[in-house]
């Protein structure tokens, strides 16, 4: 299946805190996505950097990176068909004022430093963000799925 994906998602501290995790990863499960790697951690500074680095010079990047390291979140790698595009759609936009409900953001949030969950925005960043978080042995590449045919064709 060429369209077959691997994307990062991650549960911020707001969503640990709020007790949303299980939510969170019911919303990728039941869309059909499949877990293929899962942990908590404690993000730290130099993580921070590497991960949001796009962001640095930004008026909201040390809010962000002062966020992030906060408190555990919980990171998560999911694949599927169109596993990226998926991911963002099931998570919403960047502004929960601005994000459709059904989204997690959408129903989930109130304010954009407090969105809970982020997702990788494209391959690049997909591949990019997995490598960070996960050494290539943390990631379960082919458990096989008895219901796959039944979510895609
Ligand atoms: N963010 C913020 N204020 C802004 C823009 C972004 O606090 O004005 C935070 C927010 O938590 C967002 C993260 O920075 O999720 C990364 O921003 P990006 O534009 O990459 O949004 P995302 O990919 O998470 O939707
Ligand atoms: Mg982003």
């Amino acid at each position: 299946m060429a369209e077959l994906e691997r994307t990062f998602v991650a549960v911020k501290p707001d969503g640990v805190q709020r007790g949303l995790v299980g939510e969170v990863i019911s919303r990728f499960e039941t869309r059909g996505l499949k877990l293929v790697g899962l942990k908590m951690l404690k993000v730290t500074p130099a993580l921070a950097e590497k991960h949001y680095g796009e962001h640095k010079g930004k008026p909201f990047y040390e809010g962000l990176v002062n966020f992030i390291t906060s408190g555990p979140v919980v990171a998560m790698v999911w694949e599927g068909k169109n596993a990226i595009a998926l991911s963002r759609n099931v998570i919403g936009a960047t502004n929960p004022g601005s994000a459709a409900p059904g989204t997690i953001r959408g129903d989930l949030c109130v304010d954009i430093g407090r969105n809970v969950v982020h997702g990788s925005d494209g391959p690049e960043s997909a591949v990019r963000e997995v490598s960070i978080f996960f050494h290539d042995g943390e990631i379960l590449k082919e458990w096989g799925r008895n219901v796959d045919s039944w979510v895609c064709e």
